[in-house]
Order: C-alpha cells, then structure tokens, then sequence
C-alpha cells in the first residue's frame, strides 16, 4: 500500500478527533467511508489492506468491477452513496450493505420489493435536500416526516439515519447550518416517533466540510479526495 494513503488516513483520524475534542464527542462514534468512485480497483485493494472498511461509490456502472473483485469475496462494506435510478436497484440490493440515497418513495418501494424477494432488511439513510439547491437530490425538508411514517409499512427497509449533502463552500464554516438543520430533523423526527426505531445515525460530510459536519453531530461521513485521492 502507498505511504500517502496511511499519511492521508492518519491525518483524516487526527482531524476528526480534533473536530470530536471540540464538540465533546467520542471518536468512535464517527465512521469514516472511503469514497473510491474516483480510483480504480488496485488503489481500492489498498484502501482496504490500509485497515479502511467501509467502501463508498455512487455509481453502480464505476462499482461493479471492484464489488466483483473484493466485495463478492466478503471484503469491505460497501455503501452506496449516489442517486439510485430505479432500474440499478436489482444491482444494489443484495451487494450493498446500506443506501445513504433514499429519496422517493417509487424507490423505496423497489428497494423494498427487491429486499423481500432476497430475503433481507436494507439499512437505509433518507436523503434530504436542506440546502435547497435544484442540482442537488434528496427530499424536500417539508416532506419527510410523512415520508418517514409511510416507510414503516415498507418491512424490508429500516430507516437509519439521514442523509444529506452541503453546497460546495470555499469557507466550510458556511456548510455549518445544513448540518445542523439536518440533526434537527432528525430528532424532530424522533420526538414524533415517526420511525419503528429512533434514527441514530447522520451521514454527512465530505472531504471540504467533514470537520463541521462532525462538530454537527455526523456519525458517517464519506470521504473521496482528501483520503482516497483521485486518479486518471
Ligand atoms: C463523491 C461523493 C463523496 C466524496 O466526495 P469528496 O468531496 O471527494 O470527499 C461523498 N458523498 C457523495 C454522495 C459523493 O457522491
């Protein structure tokens, strides 16, 4: 495995610690994802040997050569992370472990359909687009709660957490209010009950943003170029 990754990996640890050390949180509590859309299947291998587990991609097409290779075998955990299309989701469910992208309920019903056919339960995060830009997916703020109470009926989907993506900053410090409105949200949703379970989990946070989104409250963040790097 390269040096720069286990510099890269190390240096990600301290500055999550120290983002944990501010907010009075526990280290342990925040999961690191490896973002590996941007590398190919060799740096991937060595994401994984560099004591890294939790593998993210966004797109099943980029994904498939490297589930295929290590996935299959039972190496990593995989997360998908990027917008579904309903026609991926046979490819999906039954190879990942969690959905960080669930936004529509004509998805999560073929997650569910898919699931149930496997017989498994689906960890799934909702996406929900606080910021409000048009580029971005993820449901409208104002549509979760029912969301979230319509999901209940779906058995082979368990609602985690939240999910959501910030604006790109040049100052991170501007992310800040999105990863606290969706820590909001999320315990909105828990004081109504809107859940089978409470939602524990806040999967936020990128390579430009992760130290505020964990001085938020993040408990998954997902992390590509500051930690994987990009190739080609
Ligand atoms: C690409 C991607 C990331 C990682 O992006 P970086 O800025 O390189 O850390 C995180 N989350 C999602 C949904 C992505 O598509």
């Amino acid at each position: 495995m390269t040096r720069t990754l286990l510099e890269a990996k190390s240096e990600v640890e301290r500055r999550i610690a120290e983002a944990c050390r501010r907010a009075g949180r526990q280290p342990e509590d925040v999961n690191v994802i490896a973002v590996t859309k941007y590398v190919s299947l060799s740096r991937t291998e060595s994401v994984l040997r560099s004591g890294l587990l939790h593998i993210g991609e966004n797109r099943w097409q980029d994904a498939k050569e490297k589930w295929e290779a290590l996935g299959e075998k039972g190496l990593g955990i995989w997360h998908f992370i990027g917008h579904l299309q309903t026609n991926k989701v046979k490819e999906v469910v039954g190879r990942f472990h969690m959905l960080h992208s669930l936004d529509r309920m004509s998805l999560a019903k073929e997650v569910d359909k898919r699931a149930s056919q496997l017989g498994v339960t689906l960890p799934c995060f909702v996406q929900v687009n606080v910021s409000g830009e048009d580029s971005k997916y993820g449901l409208p703020p104002e549509e979760l709660f029912l969301f979230l109470e319509e999901l209940q009926a779906l058995r082979h989907i368990e609602a985690v957490g939240l999910m959501t993506m910030a604006p790109h900053e040049d100052d991170p410090e501007r992310t800040r209010p999105v990863f606290r409105e969706l820590r909001r949200l999320r315990d909105t949703a828990n004081e109504n009950g809107s859940c089978r379970k409470p939602l524990m989990h806040l999967s936020m946070g990128m390579s430009n943003d992760f130290e505020i989104a964990v001085e938020e409250g993040a408990t998954w963040v997902r992390l590509g170029s500051v930690l994987v790097g990009k190739e080609e």
